[in-house]
């Protein structure tokens, strides 16, 4: 049926019936993605359903253009609109029968948000609008149940008088709690019709209390005032700041879709609840959800009241949980994704209010991609591009130590809704969350339940609890989208907000105590337990990680400097080391005395001494990485900070000086004397050097290949301990692939320099040694100078590797390691610079760098080999750009490489999507 809309024809069109999907997506040149921009989520899938012929209550969209122009004039209706819902109201009053306002067959309406991406309960929602005194008392007469009407009734003042009139919900509640008490009953279930008469009469009363006006009897006006509320309610506080939580741009707008309502609450044969297609926490088919009998669907969502698993369904409703299942596979193949569906059960009749894509963990999106592809629903490209790579971080998620749970007892259990350990102070509201977290405190937000007005303190928080809820509760939801492990319904706990405390049996836990939450298992603990980060064995993931690598383009090595970095690398699938940063094996205990011997010398003959004395320690380090990396080549970068990193900071110096010779005047003992002079001239010694090597912008100073020129024994001795330890492999039947890397190079005669050095000193050792081994010979590219001179440094470098954390640096002229201490979060903020440079390569300006060096090295040298060593080398917007650009490989550290395989293939399928 169409709507007429003729009366409002020079009007846009903002109002669809679900019946009328093809006309707008006709409009839309068949753009689904543009269809749910206009219609929202939850509308387009709506008409889609009533397409697909599953059973949907009618009802139409309002649509988002229309939310858009609504803000824009400043909260009010664009003209036009208000006609077209009127028109789209009497086509549902055709097709069922009822009349919106009349008491002998009133049509009853929700009325609900639904923006483009599912901000699930951050927006408003209004339901059972259409009751008033005479429609109730006209159900009544014509033999409804009073006990449903007058709850229905009492439901649509509690949502309307919160929703639209503001009225803190705890007024309402209040009241049913006084029912339920003087009727002498726990639960609302149990309460009779003329308790919720009471209820409707005093919550009347609270509306004229608090907005000096009558509860509205006008339908139409409550309809009217109820749209106008979840427009406005996309720019409520908890909406914006998931929106920013979870990059939903802020001018999208909601639609609202207004649909019969059909009542779960009608009686013992009615239900309604939730039902995912697949477990959204492990992805193992089946479908898996709660539902309550005899309730409105807010119940399940609210987590107040406990709910029921499907399970239990099955045996209760058998065709209707037979029926869900049929429709859940439907819609499964039809969205070729996991569904999220609200249901309602009205007298034994089945309803679809709404699918969605689930959300779920990052373990279940990678089960369930894998899962799909195998069962032929996906492709393999499709499986691989379906697991945003930010997602397998999650693998990496801490777990409770198994020796600190030995002989522990939980605090209580509840639902494992999302994976991941979490130890912190408890914090029994949001606010407090929020404003802990920002202390610095770990927080973990405990609450009775949780409501869309605590998504900041959830994201502030390492972990949540709550006392109620099921697996799909809100608090469920969110935490599982912004991967905050979460327990939900500990019914053992008792959070008592007045006293600021838990109670769990005798047990009693403060705000501010210490709790650890597993939501792998679904158990809370008390106290500060140890947290261990797993491995990644997860079958399905290296499935997955197997076919983005038959997909991929760029290799993937990772940045390591000891052997159980690299071993863990190459676990993960790294394919070489893309960076050894050695003076990393410079701090090692035992070592920093002798590079530091080495920095205090007087002479050259005692610094070649000291620097002949670290060449064992470089040695054994080298075996170590060539053995893990067997087959793989490894790029060992030659020293690269300044010198004056390797000694006491300079004022701590002076501090220890001048304290040290107080403490002289009262020294009695000539022991203690001597001991306190013999300290003085050390560090009168490290001072002196100090202030020597003293820089005023050291990271601009002499560091990186500037230190190999003026200390060529340097060089010689990395060289040879390199080279030492590739022979030493190579006897043992090791392969070894090493290649030299110079750090912050900015002209060629730097690297003739060090080439003419290096060169040398593997003569000697190959002589000595009686071997050869092919090394290659590379050089950082960190400095603008070198990039836009690379043809020439492509002379002597065999290789590339752009260091793009100073390459930032240098080109923005930001320093690295003030930068985000500094103006440049601020940057970010206003808006001055779309995302941190140091997190993600800026495209137009270091991006112009790399291709501008790209070319001329190639051109110089057509098989050069270029990679990136900086952090930005596990960055999947980075990964992306640098697959553009045409390096052969990232490299990044050890954890991240699966994200940086999978974000490589996601870059080669989204360039060159039929590979
Ligand atoms: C870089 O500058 O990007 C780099 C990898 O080197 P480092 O971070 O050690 O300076
Ligand atoms: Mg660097």
């Amino acid at each position: 049926m169409a709507a007429d809309t003729r009366r409002s024809a020079a009007a846009p069109r903002y109002v669809y019936l679900f019946s009328e999907l093809e006309e707008v997506q006709a409009g839309l040149g068949d753009d689904w993605d543009a269809v749910r921009a206009l219609l929202g989520g939850k509308g387009a899938n709506l008409a889609d359903m009533v397409r697909l012929g599953a059973p949907v209550p009618p009802g139409f969209t309002v649509t988002t253009e229309a939310c858009k122009a609504f803000l824009a004039a400043g909260e009010v209706f664009p003209p036009g609109l208000w006609e077209q819902v009127l028109t789209c109201l009497e086509a549902i009053e055709k097709s069922t029968g009822k009349r919106f306002g009349d008491p002998r067959a009133p049509l009853l309406l929700s009325c609900r948000s639904g923006a483009k991406f599912s901000m699930p309960g951050m927006m408003d929602t209004v339901l059972n609008l259409g009751l008033s005194d005479e429609v109730a008392a006209g159900m009544v007469a014509s033999n409804a149940d009073p006990r449903l009407v007058y709850d229905l009734y009492r439901r649509l003042i509690q949502m309307f008088g919160s929703v639209v009139l503001e009225i803190p919900d705890e007024s309402f509640e209040k009241v049913i709690r006084e029912l339920r008490e003087s009727a002498g009953v726990a639960s609302d279930a149990e309460l009779g019709a003329e308790a919720w008469r009471q209820a409707v009469d005093r919550f009347k009363t609270i509306v004229h209390h608090f907005t000096g006006d009558e509860f509205p009897q006008s339908p139409r006006e409550q309809l009217r005032l109820a749209t106008a509320a979840v427009f406005a309610s996309w720019n409520t506080r908890r909406a914006v700041d998931y929106r920013n939580a979870a990059n939903i741009p802020h001018d999208l707008g909601t639609a609202v879709n207004i649909q019969a309502m059909v009542f779960g609450n009608a009686d013992d044969d009615s239900a309604t609840g939730v039902a995912m297609s697949r477990n959204p926490s492990t992805g193992e088919p089946g479908i898996e959800g709660d539902f309550l009998c005899n309730a409105q669907g807010e119940d399940v969502v609210a987590g107040m009241r406990q709910t029921r698993s499907l399970d239990e369904l099955q045996q209760l409703m058998p065709e209707q949980y037979a029926q869900l299942v049929e429709i859940a596979k439907r819609l499964e193949t039809h969205y070729r994704n996991m569904q999220d569906m609200e249901f309602t059960i009205e007298r034994g009749r089945l309803w679809l209010l709404q699918t969605r894509d689930g959300k779920r963990t990052a373990q279940a999106e990678v089960r369930i991609a894998v899962d799909m592809a195998e069962e032929g629903l996906l492709t393999r490209q499709e499986a691989v591009c379906r697991v945003s790579p930010d997602r397998v971080d999650f693998f990496l998620h801490p777990q409770l130590d198994p020796r600190a749970l030995e002989g522990r007892k939980p605090l209580g259990r509840g639902l494992n809704v999302s994976p991941g350990a979490a130890v912190g102070t408890i914090a029994l509201d949001a606010d407090t969350a929020e404003r802990w977290a920002k202390d610095g405190r770990d927080v973990i937000m405990v609450r009775p339940e949780t409501k869309p007005d605590d998504v900041h303190g959830m994201l502030a928080a390492r972990g949540v609890v709550t006392e109620r809820g099921g697996r799909t509760s809100h608090a469920a939801l969110v935490a599982r989208q912004f991967g905050k492990p979460a327990v939900v319904g500990v019914e053992a706990l008792h959070v008592d907000l007045d006293q600021r405390e838990i109670t769990v049996g005798d047990l009693v836990l403060k705000e501010g105590d210490w709790i650890s939450i597993d939501g792998t298992g679904g158990v809370v603990y008390e106290g500060r337990l140890e947290t261990v980060v797993p491995d990644l064995e997860n079958p399905q993931l290296r499935t997955l990680l197997s076919w983005a690598d038959e997909f991929r383009r760029l290799g993937v090595r990772a940045n390591a400097d000891h052997p159980r970095d690299a071993d863990r690398a190459r676990r993960l699938g790294a394919e070489g080391i893309g960076l050894c940063r050695t003076e990393h094996m410079f701090f090692e205990p035992g070592r920093l005395e002798i590079v530091q011997r080495m920095i205090l010398s007087k002479s050259r003959t005692e610094r070649s001494e000291a620097i002949a004395e670290l060449l064992p320690f470089q040695r054994s380090d080298f075996v170590g990485l060539f053995r893990s990396m067997s087959g793989l080549p490894v790029i060992i970068r030659l020293l690269d900070p300044p010198l004056h990193e390797f000694l006491p900071a300079y004022d701590e110096l002076i501090q220890d000086l001048a304290d040290l010779k107080v403490r002289l005047q009262h020294m009695h003992t000539m022991s203690e004397i001597d001991e306190a002079l013999d300290q003085i001239r050390t560090k009168q010694d490290f001072l002196e050097r100090v202030k020597a090597l003293r820089e005023a912008n050291p990271m601009l100073g002499t560091r990186g290949v500037r230190l190999g020129i003026l200390i060529p024994d340097l060089t010689r001795m990395q060289v040879r301990a390199i080279l030492e330890a590739a022979c030493e492999c190579r006897r043992e039947g090791v392969e070894v692939e090493p290649e030299i890397m110079i750090p912050l190079t900015s002209h060629v005669a730097e690297l003739r320099d060090q080439q003419r050095t290096l060169e040398s000193e593997a003569r000697q050792v190959f002589e000595e040694q009686r071997m050869e081994i092919p090394c290659r010979f590379g050089t950082m590219i960190e400095i603008p100078r070198a990039a836009l001179t690379a043809d020439q440094l492509a002379e002597c470098a065999e290789f590339f590797s752009f260091g793009t954390n100073d390459l930032t640096q240098t080109t923005f002229g930001i320093s690295r390691d003030d930068a985000e201490a500094g103006f440049l979060m601020q940057y970010i903020k206003r808006g001055i610079l779309p995302s941190n440079p140091f997190a993600t390569i800026d495209r137009d300006g270091v991006g112009k760098l790399i291709e501008i060096a790209i070319g001329l090295g190639r051109s110089r040298r057509p098989d050069l080999v270029v990679g990136i060593c900086g952090e930005h080398g596990g960055d999947p917007a980075s990964i992306a750009l640098c697959h553009e650009l045409g390096l052969d490989y990232v490299s990044c550290s050890p954890y991240r490489v699966p994200i940086a395989r999978l974000a490589a293939a996601h870059a080669a399928l989204a360039l060159h999507p039929g590979q």
